[in-house]
């Protein structure tokens, strides 16, 4: 296997990927998407810049001002299980980086073409372009000006897909809407980063579909992405359980009494300790109590959940959306109790303000 000099990516050995269920291709263009921004988050980037052309269909460009690519990385970097985040299954518990499968970007090569521009801090004012083919073989190098941080260039998405490609295409707008809803789950719950999503229609000029400016507050990030209107409507809460080591639920949900949206997937976040996930069981809980005090509407909710690192499990899908908690249904009890506490003061309240 191929390994530089002062590289610190390294081949994941045949049991550790095993264990943390590996071999995945990139589906669909969100969790493309998600990768990426992933990477550039786990680069330590305070800047990240999405761009879509055409909704996706043309091409993603996705700029970032984090610590750049080693050089001695250039070669492996693209290929199946390389990464730099993880070296033996037992460090999964204390990981504190989004990626560590080192499979994102090789599953992205597989079903797009990838240009990589990247600049570390010692190598400014100069940085590089790296070319791969869909094996995640480098295939072209030569130097470019740069600042520190990387440009992952994406496009001609499942070209080698004949099938999948025209399905993508017939689909392009709702994988576009959930590539933007994936995307706002992270400007929501990251503080200190700008995150700045555009596309570019096909005729017209680029949109900016949000933006967040490095804020401190995850409250200040709501009010960027969902407007101040919105956040108005928004009640800070903060449950304590004694379930496990102890698991808290903190973050913001409308009152019951706000009218904020038919779709129950309009607007709810979801995180365990920062990271973005989908918890079934707990969005199912909010909704039925809120349907108890008011039967059409679904709150808008955006909470962390804090968790002790070995009580849940995040690898239990490929994308690591779906995570586990350790004794969920009893947390799911405790939260219904506290919620209807929440929202009783709310019952003979007539709605008086909404959004929709
Ligand atoms: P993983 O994130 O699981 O390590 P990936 O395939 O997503 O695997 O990325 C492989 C490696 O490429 C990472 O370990 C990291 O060293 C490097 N990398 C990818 N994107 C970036 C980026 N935006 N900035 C700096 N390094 C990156
Ligand atoms: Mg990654």
């Amino acid at each position: 296997t191929y390994q530089g000099k002062t590289s610190k990516i390294k081949s994941l050995d045949k049991d550790t990927i095993n264990q943390i269920c590996s071999g995945q291709v990139i589906l669909d263009l969100s969790t493309a998407v998600k990768e990426v921004i992933e990477n550039s988050l786990d680069a330590k980037a305070t800047s990240i810049e999405i761009q879509f052309n055409n909704y996706g269909l043309d091409s993603i460009t996705i700029i970032d001002n984090g610590i750049g690519i080693n050089p001695d990385d250039y070669e492996s970097i693209a290929l199946p299980h390389y990464t730099s985040k993880l070296q033996e299954f037992n460090q999964l518990e204390q990981l504190s980086t989004y990626g560590f499968r080192g499979e994102a970007l090789s599953s992205i090569c597989a079903s797009s073409n990838l240009v990589i521009i990247s600049c570390t801090k010692e190598q400014e004012p100069m940085g590089v372009k790296l070319e791969y083919d869909y094996q995640g073989n480098l295939v072209k190098k030569e130097s470019v000006a740069r600042k520190q941080g990387t440009t992952i260039y994406m496009k001609n998405f499942f070209e080698l897909f004949p099938v999948r490609q025209k399905t993508f295409k017939k689909n392009i707008r709702r994988e576009y809407a959930k590539c933007l809803s994936i995307l706002q789950g992270y400007a929501l719950v990251c503080t200190d980063v700008k995150i700045v999503c555009s596309n570019k229609p096909p005729k017209g000029s680029r949109d900016i579909c949000f933006s967040t400016q490095c804020n401190k507050l995850m409250k200040d990030n709501i009010s960027n992405i969902f407007g101040s209107k919105v956040t108005k409507l928004l009640t800070e809460i903060d449950f304590s359980f004694n379930i496990n080591s102890g698991i808290t639920i903190k973050g913001f949900i409308s009152q019951p009494t706000n009218s904020c949206g038919r779709n129950s997937n309009d607007r709810q976040y979801y995180f365990i300790n920062q990271r973005p996930c989908d918890l079934q069981k707990i969005s199912k809980c909010i909704n039925e109590v809120y349907r108890m005090f008011n039967m059409h509407q679904y709150p808008i909710v955006v909470v962390n959940i804090e968790v002790k690192s070995d009580e849940y499990d995040i690898n239990v899908t490929p994308n690591k959306r779906t995570i586990l908690i350790h004794n969920e249904e009893e947390l799911v009890t405790q939260l219904r109790e506290e919620l209807i506490k929440f929202c009783e003061p709310y019952r003979n309240i007539v709605a008086t303000s909404g959004i929709n």
